[in-house]
């Protein structure tokens, strides 16, 4: 599972897919990934709705 780090407040969270927004701060697009494990998670963009929801 890869690692997102907000760039505005440093908060981390931990999802298959890039967070829409930061759920500490609440900024969007500011969720970069910091690391991961695997597959890369951009391919996830589109399916797999499910695991995509948060
Ligand atoms: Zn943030």
């Amino acid at each position: 599972m890869a690692v997102w780090k907000c760039s505005q407040c440093g908060a981390t969270k931990e999802s298959r897919c890039k967070p829409k927004k930061c759920p500490s701060c609440g900024a969007e697009n500011t969720m970069t990934k910091a690391e991961g494990q695997g597959e890369s998670s951009s391919s996830c963009k589109g399916r797999g709705k499910k695991s995509c929801k948060s």
